[in-house]
């Protein structure tokens, strides 16, 4: 992708963690004026560094705190900290998120080299997301609203606005008011489908979507295409392509890593 384009680009989409198709969570939007990171989960750095210029990075966005859409806030750290320190990168963060932060630095930081006491204080500026659905951040090359999402800890669902498009983000999350007003009328709908189709599947009030949920959510909210992704089960994504695909009507595909648009 040349500099001038702009696009979503993911850099995996895996619910588990880092495996034989890719890592977990991540994605890039790229503009003109540089990248715009959704979420950190571990082996999206590496896929990241091993094809664009880090400096390319203008800030990273991480949905909520889970380990695999945030694990790799630490390895950015620490390379943005050594050998040499550079200019803080802004991180958005839903609330809360504070305190596994300080976590991080008490574990990893090195006291014997300066730049590096407390890395993640050291690499990023913080902002924490109102997700309230109004507040407008204006990231070089897109304008964000993050909104309420339904999970297990504070999860954001993400909308990004340039030129007149605009993609949306689920983040984790059941379905809600937050996720269904992030999505509505987007030209494209990154959604989770953890679950295939179980019924039951999200009884305990941990906060997923099936693949048929997804598909029903961005018809409901009038999106234009959809990317289901964060499937529990791999094996499955044909599966989960005809029923996000029954519900929708819309042009669905299912992420995977690498994957342009
Ligand atoms: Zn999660």
């Amino acid at each position: 992708m040349s500099g001038g384009d702009f696009g979503l680009e993911v850099l995996g989409c895996n619910a588990t963690a880092p495996s034989a198709s890719g890592p977990a969570s991540g994605y890039v939007l790229h503009s003109e004026l540089g990248a715009i990171l959704v979420d950190a989960g571990p082996g999206t750095m590496a896929a990241y560094a091993a094809r664009y210029e880090l400096e390319r990075v203008r800030a990273i966005v991480v949905t909520h705190m889970h380990a695999d859409h945030s694990l790799d806030l630490m390895a950015w750290a620490y390379r943005w900290t050594f050998p040499a320190a550079r200019e803080r990168i802004p991180l958005y963060l839903p609330r809360g998120a504070e305190q596994a932060l300080r976590g991080f630095d008490e574990l990893y930081g090195i006291p014997t080299l300066p730049g590096m006491h407390r890395p993640i204080e050291q690499s990023f500026r913080v902002t924490t997301l109102e997700m309230d659905g109004d507040t407008r951040h204006e990231l070089p090359g897109w304008t964000m609203i993050s909104f309420e999402a339904r999970h297990a800890v504070p999860s954001a669902a993400l909308r990004f606005e340039r030129a007149g498009r605009a993609v949306a983000f689920s983040s984790d999350t059941g379905d809600c008011p937050g996720v269904r007003a992030a999505a509505a009328g987007s030209d494209l709908f990154v959604c989770e489908a953890t679950w295939i189709d179980e019924p039951d599947a999200d009884s305990a009030g941990h906060g997923h979507l099936t693949a048929a949920q997804a598909g029903r959510i961005a018809l409901e909210v009038g999106t234009r295409s959809l990317l289901v992704t964060h499937l529990a089960d791999r094996s499955a994504s044909a599966e989960a392509l005809r029923l996000a695909a029954e519900q929708f009507g819309g042009p669905v595909r299912i992420a995977t890593a690498g994957m342009r648009l």
